[in-house]
């Protein structure tokens, strides 16, 4: 029988997993995670801590899938801007198939009833006029916001079933692969426990599925197929989490959950954007070892009275510049000196006032995460903030109150997208028989379209091992 390695089990590793289940290959999965029913939730949710611990914890460390278990919202619809890039790839038709089947399978799994996020007519025609009046476009969404206390259950459930079906598949848990090469038409994968490594082993596989998220990104650059690869450079997203009550977004909440608004700069005409709301949720810290970034979630029980989401200005590079990612992290790095190891905190009015902000205990918004006062003009390039200041300014003319003075800007909140990867529609890279999923791959950003990437890789294999059978026939 043929073998093949999945490396990392998030997002898109697991429903990569799900078509394999039972085929006929080999599969070994590789994951430096424990099990899931191991992988715990955020010590400062549970109050169990107060500040992150001093390395990147399982929560919100990058290859630890947090997406899927923190807030774990789940876009659903096929758009050409929302949650990543598959629809160039695959088409409307065919992404839209593969989300369905994303849906379907977390609600079958969820141990309570999830609601499809969804506008209605009358909702679109309030948003679509809303946003044009404001300068901004507005682009549909369906989705699940399955909450950061139900993820656990679900991506547990959605493994056992793969598992009872799947006698073919052997799990290699706290295992983290070192290496993969190419070895004639085969892949060496050499792995080593994570915690406690010193039993370094190495295997052939004829077929590799790489799915190591954007925590695995750099480590995919350092392998040794990777010079041959087509590559292209990624983008960065460069913004604040912004905090403010729930009262002045609670009419798009209510009707939208999420809805997605893209703007352009008026000077630099840059894509700025919002993303990941939290209508009654809190801002939380998101360590990656050598920076701390901000982030937001929200639990389907435990509500805040403010509403949290980013607003990203968007970047791409030209020569000779090659290196979106660490523009990001050093510009994140500077906040977090600034503010002595963590996130800055400043109101919006101060900022547009050109002061820091020295306290924000009489502040109409109370923030939902301590961080250091400070002006994150000292670290951010002016043309960032210009974006994210006329983007405030639009939008609270669809929700008045959200360009108020009392609003909160936490910042570094910075994405970056590693190089973009060409593959086939199968997530196949020009290498034969190497896959390429997920957020490493870049043609993902969230959940969703992660999920549909690996769906699409195993089909890809299953597809391949039809034509080989044939061939051997
Ligand atoms: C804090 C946070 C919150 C987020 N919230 C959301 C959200 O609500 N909704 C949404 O759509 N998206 C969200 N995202 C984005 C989302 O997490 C990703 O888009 C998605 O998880 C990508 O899936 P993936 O399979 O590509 O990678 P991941 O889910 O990151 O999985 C990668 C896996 O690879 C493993 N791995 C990495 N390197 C190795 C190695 N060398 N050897 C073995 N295993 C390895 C890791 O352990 C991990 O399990 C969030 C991201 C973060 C950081």
């Amino acid at each position: 029988m043929r073998k093949l390695a999945l490396i990392g089990l998030g997002a898109s590793g697991l429903f990569c997993l799900k078509e394999l289940a039972g085929a006929d290959v080999e599969v070994h999965v590789f994951d430096v995670g424990p099990t899931y029913d191991k992988r715990y939730a955020c010590p400062i949710d549970q109050g169990k801590l107060e500040v992150c611990p001093p390395k990147a914890c399982s929560y919100c460390a990058p290859g630890q899938s947090a997406g899927s278990w923190n807030d774990f919202k789940v876009i659903l619809s096929a758009s050409p801007v929302i949650g990543g890039r598959l629809y160039d790839l695959i088409g409307e038709t065919e992404l839209q198939k593969r989300l369905d089947k994303v849906r379907q399978t977390i609600l079958t799994h969820a141990p309570v009833e999830i609601p499809v996020v969804k506008p209605d007519a009358d909702d679109l025609e309030w948003i679509k006029k809303r946003a044009t009046l404001a300068g901004m476009t507005y682009h549909y969404q369906e989705l699940l916001h399955c909450g950061s206390d139900n993820a656990p259950a679900i991506n547990t459930s959605i493994l056992n079933e793969i598992t009872s079906k799947g006698p073919n598949i052997t799990f290699h848990w706290d295992s983290k692969v070192m290496s993969v090469s190419r070895r004639s038409d085969q892949f060496a994968v050499v792995y080593d426990h994570y915690r406690k490594p010193g039993e370094e082993k190495e295997e052939l596989f004829d077929f590799c599925i790489m799915s190591v998220g954007r925590g695995g990104a750099n480590w995919l650059t350092q392998q040794e197929f990777y010079k041959v690869l087509e590559i292209y450079p990624g983008q960065v997203d460069i913004g604040v989490r912004v905090e403010t009550s729930c009262y002045f977004t609670e009419e798009v909440d209510k009707r939208f959950y999420e809805p997605k608004l893209y703007y352009r700069s008026r000077r630099s005409n840059d894509v700025v954007r919002n993303f990941c709301s939290n209508p009654k949720g809190f801002v939380t810290p998101e360590n990656h070892r050598e920076y701390v970034l901000v982030n937001g979630h929200s639990k389907m029980y435990e509500k805040s009275e403010n509403n949290n989401f980013a607003v990203l200005v968007s970047k791409t590079f030209t020569r000779p510049f090659k290196n979106p990612q660490l523009y990001s992290q050093n510009i994140a790095k500077i906040v977090n000196m600034l503010a002595g190891g963590g996130p800055l905190i400043q109101r919006l009015g101060d900022l547009r006032a050109g002061r820091r902000t020295k306290s924000v205990a009489n502040n109409l918004v109370k923030p939902t995460l301590e961080a250091e006062c400070g002006d994150i003009s000292l670290a951010y390039p002016h043309r960032i903030l210009e974006g994210i200041i006329e983007y405030l300014d639009a939008f609270d003319k669809i929700c008045p109150g959200v360009a108020s003075e009392s609003t909160l800007l936490y910042a570094p909140e910075c994405k970056s997208y590693p190089d973009s990867i060409v593959v086939s529609k199968n997530m196949e890279t020009n290498v034969p028989n190497l896959y390429i999923t997920g957020d490493s791959s870049s043609w993902t950003r969230g959940v969703g379209q992660a999920a549909t990437s690996g769906m699409l890789a195993g089909e890809g294999v299953r597809e391949r091992l039809k034509e080989m059978s044939k061939v051997m026939a």
